[in-house]
């Protein structure tokens, strides 16, 4: 098998087999294919696509180039969520202590932000001197003992997509379905996932920016969860303003703390119950979606969830000081109102715009290795659909770089948008996708 007839076989739109699926990946992973190879296959999957067997063939080869986590037998379904990613997007943070709370362990590696979007790990680091790197004797002597870890994906896991990933990122070939989804499943099979659920964003925020889109990705991953043996169901849900108010770490961790206590914003609130019910049913914690939005209630109504997720902290040695007063939390060294210049409704509040402004006020990483600040980022006082006077305050931004502040506002003030009439904001969750189809709530796009 010669790597050029491969590369060319993709450029003119064949199928790949699954050898040869397999001799890429595991010779480019031996260092034996040169990244200038790689990543011409990888355009010409760009730009012809894959078919759901080589996907499914490719998501296969990834995990086995790794070990798999091996969980003991438990009551419940292991169930794993996952998101592909938005703007103030702190569900992981709610959902996961609330099913641990409820009996269904969980064990969940997260990532770190890239560019506008924030990452799980990042928000951790909140808490002061938590671990992150916790290995697999540990997560697993951790999860039986409380019930819940969360922390950052281990080198052997999947090391395929590491590489794949990194490559992909400096060739402009991250935004594939097949090359997404594969790397999406990959890593939660090798998790030890029985079970799957996905929030597949859709809107200027996240990866897809139409419903079609968002509904094509979502189907490709439930397909593939489902062809390994996971019962996944996929969320298509609202990315195109930020989630809750909250975006930057420790402001997000802040308004994670809210949403448990029962006081959180309400979309952040109606997603996290939709997940966290949606997880327990398919744990086989309880039988409907109906029972499983009443046991969420109870969790959080009687603080077992925020209890839950103090508890993960302190295993985990970060420091429980946001849990006990979030107003003594020092933020940054400055914050600074952006107010409106009209009255008026707001219209829209581009994720995207909102997530650039808080990574170049410290709180997301333009490259890898940008240091973040956890203070920073900026609190949202208004979202779609509310009427605002002139002076009104629309957002305040957090950080600790002076320089940087009037262009953040200017960045800020760019994201809304201000008109004459009132506009009702997306439904949250926009469709739910299984192995029997697709629903559409609302109308659609
Ligand atoms: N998240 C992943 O884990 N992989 C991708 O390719 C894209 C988003």
């Amino acid at each position: 098998m010669r790597v050029y007839d491969l590369i060319l076989k993709k450029r003119n739109g064949g199928e790949l087999k699954p050898e040869e699926i397999e001799f890429l990946i595991r010779n480019y992973l031996a260092g034996n294919i040169p990244d200038y190879q790689m990543s011409a296959w990888l355009m010409a999957v760009y730009f012809n696509g894959m078919s759901l067997t080589e996907t499914t063939d490719l998501t296969r080869i990834m995990l086995e180039s790794g070990t798999t986590l091996k969980w003991p037998v438990s009551r419940y379904k292991r169930v794993d969520k996952h998101s592909t990613g938005g703007v103030g997007d702190k569900t992981t943070l709610v959902v996961a202590p609330v099913i641990a709370s409820l009996g269904v362990p969980v064990a969940k590696l997260s990532g770190r932000g890239l560019g506008h979007t924030g990452g799980t790990l990042d928000k951790l680091e909140a808490f002061d001197g938590i671990r992150l790197d916790i290995d697999p004797t540990e997560i697993l002597d951790q999860v039986e003992r409380i019930g819940l870890c969360i922390t950052g994906q281990t080198r052997e896991l999947v090391p395929a997509d590491r590489e794949l990933y990194a490559l992909r990122d400096v060739t402009a070939t991250v935004d594939q379905f097949g090359l997404i989804a594969s790397s999406i499943m990959s890593k939660k099979l090798a998790s030890g996932a029985e079970a799957i659920v996905l929030d597949v964003k859709c809107g200027d925020g996240g990866f897809n920016d139409t419903l079609s889109k968002a509904l094509e990705l979502s189907k490709i991953l439930v397909s593939l969860g489902e062809s390994f043996g996971r019962t996944t169901v996929a969320l298509i849900t609202d990315m195109s303003q930020p989630l809750g108010f909250a975006i930057g770490n420790l402001l997000e961790v802040q308004e994670v703390i809210e949403t448990l206590g029962g006081q959180g914003p309400s979309d952040l609130t109606q997603l996290s119950y939709q997940l966290s019910a949606e997880a327990l049913v398919l744990a086989g914690r309880v039988d409907d979606l109906e029972s499983a939005h009443s046991i969420v209630k109870e969790t959080i109504d009687n603080g077992s969830a925020l209890a839950k997720l103090q508890a993960m902290v302190v295993e985990q040695g970060g420091a429980v000081s946001i849990f006990e007063d979030q107003n003594r939390v020092p933020k940054s060294k400055f914050t600074k109102d952006l107010t409106s210049q009209k009255e008026g409704g707001v219209l829209a509040l581009s994720a995207r715009a909102v997530g650039d402004v808080a990574m170049i006020l410290g709180a997301g990483r333009e490259t890898r290795n940008s240091q973040i600040n956890l203070g920073a980022g900026v609190l949202l006082n208004h979202k779609i659909g509310d009427w605002v006077s002139k002076g009104d305050v629309l957002a305040t931004i957090y950080t600790d770089d002076q320089g940087i502040i009037d262009q953040a506002l200017n960045g800020l003030e760019k994201a809304f948008e201000i008109g004459d009439n009132k506009k009702e904001p997306n439904q949250i969750i926009m469709a739910r996708v299984n192995n029997e189809g697709a629903t559409v709530y609302g109308g659609g796009e």
